[in-house]
């Protein structure tokens, strides 16, 4: 019996949406009409230092204006919420105490300046990466290395500490992306990546592999910048003994520069007024000089249009589609590997033809 597909947008509400997390949006929503699946909005808010005031409504008011918007969101949840990420916060410590039980994570206490002096001497020793690994926790104050009472005793005196997963030596890491195919990589380039911070607050990593256990994802569409973070995610889903209901990844192409010379930023998209609308529009009539898509009077038909070709194609000579035409024409399959140039003239190329 097939599962009812899941996908999930989970931005981080930092600032205004660009044109890479509104494709995001869309290729996630594209595949919930086409398979009859549904669309969830998760807010990825624990990072509390690059946290935005009215970002989140922003994503809502994006979503809304493009017609994209989620079936379960903080504003419409479902049965599996809070889909707010600071609203969950106490779950995710009980999961990182699971792993440490299981002996896949560590308390690790080590101060700012003892991780420094360590990067220090890895450079200083011509170390490519230095990186918190299998073999520098041998020398650094965790609960690796110390005795249990001393452990124990740290922990009651309320001396800050991290929870850490202990990446293996030696394991090869598989994963077969729906985009880019067989991912493999070594267990010894990655890091013991930090879990739960000292504030309490969960990490990106377990918090989104957590909430997309929790909230039965089937399928994780995301941009390629996350890639490198996928292995990770998968020895996580093997720790907690998720394997079996492990979502498949599919990895967006990069957006390029206009030039196709390397990877268009968040800061390109700014200067060149790319954002969807931006973050402190308020209204048009008060003749506020306001850069974004929807001010540049781009119609969302034409909008949605263009961002749906930038990576993906129909495998015909059409370019003009509805929503409901793309829906019905969109498949992962269609998903470009390599990355997709930015041009402006073909968005308004779109924007001429509606
Ligand atoms: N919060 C991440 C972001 O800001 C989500 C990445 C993911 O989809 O896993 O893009």
């Amino acid at each position: 019996m097939n599962k009812e597909v899941r996908v999930r947008f989970a931005p981080s509400p930092t600032g205004a949406l660009h044109i890479g997390g509104v494709r995001t949006a869309l290729y996630n929503y594209l595949f919930a009409r086409k398979t009859g699946g549904r669309f969830l909005l998760r807010i990825e808010d624990t990072d509390q230092t690059r946290f935005v005031p009215g970002a989140e409504e922003y994503i809502k008011d994006a979503l809304d204006w493009l017609g994209i918007g989620p079936d379960e969101s903080p504003w419409n949840p479902g049965d599996c919420g809070p889909y707010r990420q600071s609203e969950r916060k106490p779950m995710y410590m009980q999961y990182a105490m699971d792993l440490i039980e299981k002996g896949h994570a560590y308390y690790a206490f080590d101060t700012s300046e003892e991780l420094e002096a360590m990067r220090e001497r890895l450079t200083a020793a011509r170390v490519v990466s230095p990186q918190y690994n299998s073999i520098t926790r041998t020398q650094m104050k965790n609960s690796l290395t110390l005795p249990e009472d001393e452990v124990k005793e740290r922990l009651a005196s309320g001396e800050p500490y991290v929870i850490r997963v202990k990446i293996p030596r030696k394991e090869e890491v598989r994963l077969n992306d729906m985009i880019r195919g067989w991912v493999m990589v070594h267990s010894s380039t990655l890091d013991d990546k930090v879990l739960m911070k000292s504030d309490g607050m969960p990490t990106y990593h377990l918090a989104n592999i957590v909430d997309d256990h929790l909230m039965k994802i089937t399928h994780v569409i995301r941009g390629e910048e996350w890639l490198p973070s996928a292995p990770l995610h998968v020895l996580l889903y093997k720790y907690f003994g998720w394997e079996d209901t492990m979502p498949q990844f599919a990895h967006l192409p990069l957006l390029l520069k206009p030039d196709g010379n390397g990877k268009l930023s968040k800061r390109d998209a700014d200067k060149q007024g790319f954002p969807v609308f931006p973050m402190d529009w308020t209204d048009p009539n008060t003749g506020e000089k306001a850069m974004g898509f929807r001010e540049q009077g781009y119609l969302p038909e034409a909008f949605l249009n263009f961002l749906a070709f930038l990576g993906w194609n129909p495998g015909d000579h059409r370019e003009l589609f509805s929503l409901d035409e793309l829906i019905e024409a969109f498949s992962i399959e269609r998903i470009g590997k390599s990355g997709t140039k930015f041009d402006i003239n073909k968005a308004k190329w779109y924007n001429e033809q509606y």
